[in-house]
């Protein structure tokens, strides 16, 4: 009955996310509502207001792309690409944020990794979720290295790995739990998703992590050559 029980927990994930997902919606609606009130009524509006209004409006538009990501994981396209030219194109984008927490990339990318079919921008989503959440986890900077290697038997690997303040045991095992956060300004999503778009692919990702040393994420990719997994 365990079993069960857990079988059918997991299949109303996106039930509990969709309450979820209205709940974190409202907020920044709410807000939004405010500024347009505000406008109605002076005819203008600070643009530090409408930048607010900005990014509520990317907050929405954020929880929910992840949330589709679970709502309609039939709407996948694989394509061939190259992990490293993904990663190379993410550790450009958050290059600049990084810098702003004071934290380094430091990079090993093996040369021989080869093109794999996947979903691009699911891909990038998982990078992003983890890197940010490394950056987050060194609140004082530090180094975040990014290890990318292939091997026929054991598939793409990439490793990242931070030296920020680490994961309780009891909290390791919730990782991915939706909502699970400790974060003031978290959501606890992006680990949720990570894991939904990795299996996606036929791949794992596992954490290895010591309070106060750090966090390795560990994420292997099988080299997907033909037939897009489905479901
Ligand atoms: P969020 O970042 O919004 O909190 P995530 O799903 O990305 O949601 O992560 C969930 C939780 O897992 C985080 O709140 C944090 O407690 C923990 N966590 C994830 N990655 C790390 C990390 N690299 N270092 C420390 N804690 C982490
Ligand atoms: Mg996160």
């Amino acid at each position: 009955t365990e079993e069960v029980l857990r079988r059918s927990e997991k299949l109303s994930v996106v039930g509990q996310l969709a309450a979820g997902v209205a709940h974190e919606v409202r907020n920044p609606l709410t807000t939004l509502r405010g500024f347009v009130q505000l406008m109605k009524k002076n005819g203008q509006l600070a643009p530090a207001y409408i930048d607010v209004m900005l990014s509520e409006l990317d907050r929405i538009n954020f929880i929910v792309s992840e949330f589709l990501v679970f709502a309609k994981p039939q709407a996948s396209r694989f394509q061939r690409a190259n992990i490293h030219e993904i990663m190379r194109g993410i550790i450009m984008l958050l290059d600049s944020e990084a810098n702003i927490s004071n934290v380094q990339f430091t990079t090993r990318f093996d040369n021989e990794i080869p093109e794999m079919k996947c979903e691009v921008n699911q891909l990038k989503q998982v990078f992003v979720n983890i890197i940010k959440n490394g950056i987050e986890a060194m609140p004082e900077g530090g180094e975040l290295d990014i290890d990318l290697s292939y091997t026929p038997s054991t598939g793409i690997i990439i490793r990242i790995t931070d030296h920020g303040f680490g994961i309780s045991e009891d909290n390791l095992s919730r990782l991915g739990e939706p909502f699970f956060t400790t974060k003031e300004e978290g959501n606890g999503l992006g680990l949720m998703v990570c894991y939904q778009i990795i299996a996606n692919h036929r791949g794992t990702m596992s954490f290895q992590s010591k309070k106060g040393i750090g966090t390795q994420v560990e994420i292997r990719l099988p080299v997907i050559q033909d037939v897009p997994p489905t479901g």
